[in-house]
C-alpha cells in the first residue's frame, strides 16, 4: 500500500512542481518585456523628520503593472529578476528614474533607492551611478542606496570595493531591514554606513513586546555612537510614533504618515512643504 501510495505523491509532485516552474518561467518572461512595453513604474514613499514630521527624504520602490494579472508586488518579482539575471536592467531604470525625478525636488530632499546583492557584486555599478549623477545633476549626497544584510555575506566578493567607492563619490550607503539578517555588528564598522534602518518587525509589536523596545533602543544607542541615522520601518500607529520619537528616533517612515506615491504627487507634498504651508503635513501629533 505505502509503496503505490508513494509512487502517486512523487507523481503528484512532480506535476505541482512543473506548473510553479511553468508560472515562474512565463512571469520571468514577461518581466523580461516589461521595460520595453513601459510596465514598471517607480513609487516613493516619503521619509519625516519624527519631530516636526517634514519630509526629509524618499524611499524608491519599483512597481509592475501586468496586462493581465495587474500590480504583481516587488517582494515576488525581484527576487524572479534576481534568479534570471533581470535585475540589472531593472536595478538601473530605477536608478536612473528615480534619481531623474529626485534631481527636480526642491530643498535637499534625499532618495533612496534599493540594491540588490548582484548589483553592489558588480564593479559597473560605479561607473552606472558616475554616469547617472552626472546626466540627471542630482549632487551625489542626495542619493542613498539600501542594501540588506545577505549583501554583506560573501567574502571576497567586489560588495565591500564598490560601497567604499560609492562612498567616496559622496554616495551614502544605508543598512535595510536591520537586525532581520544574519550579519554581526562587526559589519557596522566595515562597511561605510551613513544610516541603519530598523526592519518593520521591531516595530509592528512596539507597545506590547518589551524586547522590541530593548533592541530598538540599543540600535538608535549604537547608530548615535557611530555617527549614523536611523529610521524607523513600518510605522502605522500614532501609538508606535510616539514611542519611537520618546526614544529619540529621529526619523520614520510608514503607512501613518505617507504610503507610497506618484512622484508627481511627492513633488507636490515638496512645493507646498518648502512654501511652509500645513497642508504638506500628515495628520499626526
Ligand atoms: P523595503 O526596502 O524594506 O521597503 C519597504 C516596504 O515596506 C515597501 O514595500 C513599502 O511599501 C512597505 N511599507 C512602507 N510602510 C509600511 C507600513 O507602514 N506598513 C507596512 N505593512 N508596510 C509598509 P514594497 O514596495 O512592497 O517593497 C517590498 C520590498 O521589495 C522592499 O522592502 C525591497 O526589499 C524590495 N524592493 C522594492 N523596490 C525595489 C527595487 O527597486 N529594487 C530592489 N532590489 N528591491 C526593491
Ligand atoms: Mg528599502
Ligand atoms: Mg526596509
Ligand atoms: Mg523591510
Amino acid at each position: 500500500r505505502a509503496k503505490s501510495d508513494g509512487r502517486g505523491i512523487v507523481r503528484v509532485y512532480d506535476q505541482e512542481m512543473d506548473e510553479a516552474m511553468q508560472a515562474r518561467r512565463s512571469l520571468q518572461a514577461a518581466l523580461r518585456q516589461a521595460i520595453t512595453r513601459g510596465e514598471l513604474s517607480v513609487a516613493y514613499q516619503p521619509i519625516v523628520n519624527l519631530t516636526s514630521q517634514h519630509i526629509i527624504g524618499a524611499e524608491a520602490l519599483v512597481r509592475w503593472r501586468h496586462p493581465e494579472h495587474g500590480f504583481i508586488p516587488p517582494a515576488q518579482f525581484i527576487p524572479l529578476a534576481e534568479e534570471c539575471g533581470l535585475i540589472e536592467k531593472i536595478g538601473t531604470f530605477v536608478l536612473r528614474t528615480a534619481c531623474a525625478e529626485a534631481a527636480s525636488w526642491p530643498g535637499d530632499t534625499s532618495i533612496a533607492i534599493n540594491l540588490s546583492p548582484q548589483q553592489s557584486n558588480d564593479t559597473q555599478l560605479v561607473h552606472i551611478i558616475a554616469d547617472i549623477l552626472a546626466t540627471t545633476e542630482l549632487p551625489p549626497d542626495r542619493l542613498e542606496l539600501e542594501i540588506v544584510e545577505t549583501t554583506m555575506l560573501e567574502t571576497g566578493s567586489p560588495t565591500e570595493d564598490v560601497l567604499w567607492q560609492l562612498h567616496r563619490q559622496g554616495v551614502k550607503i544605508v543598512l535595510d531591514d536591520f537586525g532581520t539578517g544574519y550579519s554581526s555588528l562587526s559589519y557596522l564598522r566595515r562597511f561605510p554606513f551613513s544610516k541603519v534602518k530598523i526592519d518593520r518587525s521591531f516595530v509592528c509589536d512596539l507597545g506590547y513586546e518589551k524586547a522590541d523596545s530593548s533592541i530598538i533602543l540599543a540600535i538608535i544607542g549604537i547608530a548615535e555612537t557611530m555617527n549614523m541615522q536611523v529610521t524607523a520601518e513600518g510605522v502605522e500607529t500614532q501609538t508606535q510614533a510616539n514611542l519611537l520619537r520618546a526614544y529619540g528616533c529621529p526619523q520614520a517612515q510608514g503607512f501613518l504618515f505617507h504610503e507610497p506615491m506618484e512622484g508627481t504627487e511627492l513633488a507636490k507634498l515638496l512645493t507646498a512643504q518648502q512654501a511652509g504651508s500645513e497642508r504638506a503635513l500628515p495628520r499626526v501629533l
